[in-house]
């Protein structure tokens, strides 16, 4: 829960510090402790290098509307009027979610697939084209040791393929932080 000084607090932040660019609402700051104060606080947002000597804390999608909805009343006509040239963030279904992945994919249903993350014990959004490439670039040197792994054995290339793409796939589930995930 958070208390109505820590609202208060986090909007005297964003009035001074604060911007909202439609999609994502992102604090820069040189301290990096304040933005660890907002993590802690809302228990959302990430931290991020910014430049070369400060750190920026964004938000985006649904922690973004609930940010800005929170703290709102608190904010000056000014700060309030730019918030709301971006109405439609708020009532629009669609900017849920940011429209494209982090290397520019689409975020739509037929490129996202969900994948049950056991760690978070919640559903991963990932991005379909994303995962794609990501094969592509595990696969292309695995061709060689399956060619190796494959005389040694006696079977075929495609068997020994299978079964090195296999184990790299069982060693991914127990490191499920790789691979691009869409919030
Ligand atoms: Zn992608």
């Amino acid at each position: 829960m958070v208390t109505v000084r820590e609202i208060a607090w986090a909007a005297a932040i964003y009035e001074g510090e604060g911007s909202f660019s439609g999609t994502q609402a992102v604090i820069i700051q040189k301290d990096p402790w304040i933005l660890h104060r907002l993590v802690r606080t809302f228990k959302f947002g990430t931290i991020n290098k910014h430049g070369d000597n400060c750190q920026k804390w964004c938000v985006s999608g649904q922690d973004a509307r609930q940010f800005l909805l929170t703290i709102f009343t608190e904010l000056s006509p000014r700060r309030k009027a730019q918030i709301l040239e971006h109405k439609k963030f708020f009532i629009d279904d669609m900017f849920k979610r940011q429209t494209v992945c982090r290397n520019g994919h689409p975020k739509t249903e037929e490129n996202t697939r969900k994948d049950w993350n056991n760690r978070r014990q919640d559903w991963d959004y990932v991005c379909i084209e994303c995962d794609k490439a990501n094969i592509k670039r595990y696969t292309a040197p695995m061709n060689k040791a399956a060619v190796a792994y494959a005389s040694v054995m006696g079977i075929s290339k495609e068997e020994a393929l299978e079964f090195l793409l296999k184990s790299k796939s069982d060693s991914k589930k127990e490191n499920p932080d790789e691979g691009e995930t869409i919030q």
